[in-house]
Formats: structure tokens, C-alpha cells, sequence
């Protein structure tokens, strides 16, 4: 969600690895991928997916709570869609409106988690599927979108609580899909090629957040 500002040209400079990722995979015939590819062929078989269970969450501890499937698309990722990204949101309300919007179909729009001013999660979207947060297809289906609680314009919203947990949880995303901890690749909604949106905002401690992440990364889980 977020704050929306001037239209500009957005597009950011997208990383060797995001290009190999988001290209074919021929493009990339190393023996790296064909082990990778191997390991997955099995999932992409039409009719295949992943199986599902009625409120298992991706991240431990986080509390689910479903979103409208209005705001999201069934997919199987990441072996229909890698997943290479992490978008950081400001929701520009409170938690439990985010909730409330996040299940209404009318809304059109949700993120996989939603951290809390005190560090609590909330999960509303399976990792498995896309969520529509970026406002942009390409970033949807290769991202994991986490909302915080609170407005940009307030740095006090940004609670220690906020950074630690969501640190903790982009941590645990990167771990799963082999993410770069680094800024091509965990990046505010602001980033994203050809939106409206302004979060996280200018209060958001990128240097703070990434060194949490960071550490949360290499310590054990
Ligand atoms: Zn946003």
C-alpha cells in the first residue's frame, strides 16, 4: 500500500541474477541450473502442485489469517516463478484496517505478511502464490510482499519491534530461495518499475533494516 506520489520514471537497474532469473532458462544452460531444473522438473508436470493444508504458514510463528483470493493468484511457485525479492510496505493505516482490507474482495490488491508496530505477523497469502502488491506484474510474480504497520510520515511508527521481526522474516525468505541480502534484491515499493506508491518512505532505515537482516541470515534459525 502506501502513500501515492507524482508519476516518474521508475525503472531501476535490474541485477544480472534477476535478469537470468526472469529470462528463459536456456539462456543460462550451466550445470548449476540443470541440477537445479532437475531437482524440480517433477513439480512442473501440469497438474502438479505443492500440497496445501488449511492455515499452514510459511514463516514460523506468524498467525493466518486468509486474504480475499480476490487479492491474490494460485500459483506454485517458485517452480512456476522464481522467487528473487523482497518488497518492503508502509500500510498508511492501522494493522487490523490492513486486515480488513487484505479480505475484501473489493480491495484488489494484499501482501503475503504483515508485521505488526509490536513484532507480531501476520500471514495472509501463501509464499506458494502471488500476491498483488507492487502494482506491477513482472515484481507480483517473483516477490514476496511484506506490509508494517503504521504511516509514513510517522518515523515513531517504525517500532524496533517492527525492524526486528520483519527483519527476521525477510531473513527466513531469503534463506528459503537463495536470495541476495542486498538492495537489488530487498527493495521498497517505491523501487518498483512504473509505481505510484512512496513506501516505504524517507523514515524507513534502509541501513538499519539490512544490517538486521543481515545477522537474523547468518545466525541459525
Ligand atoms: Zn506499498
Amino acid at each position: 500500500m502506501g502513500q501515492r506520489k507524482a508519476p516518474k520514471d521508475g525503472d531501476r537497474k535490474v541485477g544480472r541474477r534477476a535478469l537470468l532469473i526472469g529470462g528463459t532458462a536456456a539462456a543460462a544452460g550451466t550445470a548449476l541450473l540443470a541440477r537445479d531444473e532437475l531437482a524440480r522438473l517433477w513439480w512442473r508436470t501440469p497438474g502438479v502442485e505443492k500440497p496445501r493444508k488449511e492455515g499452514e504458514v510459511d514463516f514460523a510463528g506468524a498467525r493466518w489469517v486468509a486474504a480475499s483470493d480476490a487479492n491474490w493468484r494460485r500459483a506454485d511457485r517458485p517452480d512456476d516463478f522464481g522467487i528473487d525479492m523482497v518488497i518492503v510496505h508502509v500500510t498508511q493505516g492501522s494493522f487490523d484496517s490492513a486486515v480488513k482490507a487484505f479480505q475484501d474482495p473489493g480491495h484488489r490488491a494484499a501482501t503475503h505478511y504483515i508485521v505488526r508496530q509490536d513484532g507480531h505477523v501476520t500471514q495472509m497469502i501463501r509464499e506458494l502464490d502471488v500476491a498483488y502488491h507492487a502494482g506491477n506484474r513482472d515484481y507480483n510474480e517473483r516477490s514476496v510482499g511484506i506490509e508494517h504497520e503504521g504511516f509514513v510520515d510517522r518515523p515513531q511508527d517504525l517500532t524496533d519491534e517492527m525492524y526486528e521481526a520483519s527483519a527476521r522474516l525477510t531473513a527466513r525468505i531469503c534463506a528459503r530461495y537463495d536470495i541476495p541480502v542486498d538492495r537489488e534484491h530487498i527493495i521498497g515499493h517505491v523501487e518498483v518499475p512504473g509505481t505510484d506508491h512512496t513506501d516505504p518512505g524517507p523514515h524507513w532505515d534502509w541501513d538499519r533494516y539490512m544490517r538486521l537482516v543481515r545477522r537474523a541470515r547468518t545466525s541459525p534459525a
